[in-house]
């Protein structure tokens, strides 16, 4: 599939510390990983080798049939079509709500008649319609992820790199925002890996999770997978949380 992620014996170093240690990992189209791992597993480094802004030590990272990363390949982080959200929703202070998703429809080369009624529809499928014409410093947190996962969609993201993207908002927020990125992430058939350290995250939106300790993968499958047999005492508390 075009958009499916696949990850062979990735390794991934700051200097002498091995931060990702031969790790295998496939993610299928349209599929909601979540990853989960204590501090200082390698999450994020993994999610920046997928991005393209950290280059391997060893291993492929492959998009569909499309080689990002081997041992003589290192694709651009601006040609791999991928969307990252981070805690920071990283927007542009001076644009409001509908000029941001105008911006990247005229940077992918959408004539201007269309670009109005293709950012309100985007806007519309996040429940932002009615923020259009609002400045990121008037939007609420829950709001402002919602318009950085409207922006990375309607760039044509086909795979969206989540890192602990509801992790400064309050748990009322969490729990509504959560189910809103997964399910709309699904529609567009984006390929999602998403990591994060609440549990009821990785158990309630995930198709599959991942643990990952030290570097390397302890465990894969289902929610209730891991719920019935987890592998470790990291994976056993997470999922008696
Ligand atoms: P996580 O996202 O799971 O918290 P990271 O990928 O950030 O883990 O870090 C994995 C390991 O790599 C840790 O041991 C961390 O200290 C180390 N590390 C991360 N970034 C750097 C860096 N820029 N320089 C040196 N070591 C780093």
């Amino acid at each position: 599939m075009p958009n499916a992620i696949t990850i062979d014996n990735l390794v991934a170093a700051y200097g002498n510390v091995r931060a990702v240690d031969k790790l295998s990992l496939h993610a299928a189209a349209g599929e909601h990983v979540v990853i989960i791992g204590p501090s200082g597993s390698g999450k994020t480094t993994l999610l920046r080798c997928v991005a393209g802004l950290h280059r391997p030590a060893g291993g492929r990272i492959a998009c569909g049939e499309r080689v990002w990363d081997d041992r003589t390949t290192h694709v651009a982080p601006e040609q791999r079509q991928i969307g990252m959200i981070a805690q920071n929703p990283g927007l542009w202070p001076h644009m409001t709500a509908l000029q941001h998703l105008r911006f990247v429809l005229r940077c992918r080369g959408v004539k201007r008649s269309q670009r109005d009624a293709q950012a309100r529809e985007m806007l519309t499928l996040v429940s932002m319609f009615h923020r259009a014409s609002h400045r990121p410093s008037e939007l609420s947190g829950g709001e402002a992820q919602r318009l950085a996962l409207a922006r990375a969609l309607i760039a044509g993201s086909r795979v969206l790199l989540l890192d602990e993207p509801l992790g400064q908002l309050d748990i009322a927020l969490r729990r509504e925002l959560g189910p809103v990125i997964r399910e709309v992430a699904g529609r567009m058939g984006a390929t999602v890996l998403h990591v994060t350290h609440d549990p009821a995250d990785a158990l309630s939106l995930a198709d599959t999770v991942v643990a990952v300790e030290n570097g390397v993968i302890t465990q894969v499958g289902s929610p209730d997978a891991l719920r019935s047999k987890p592998a470790t005492p990291f994976v056993a508390q997470v999922v008696r949380t």
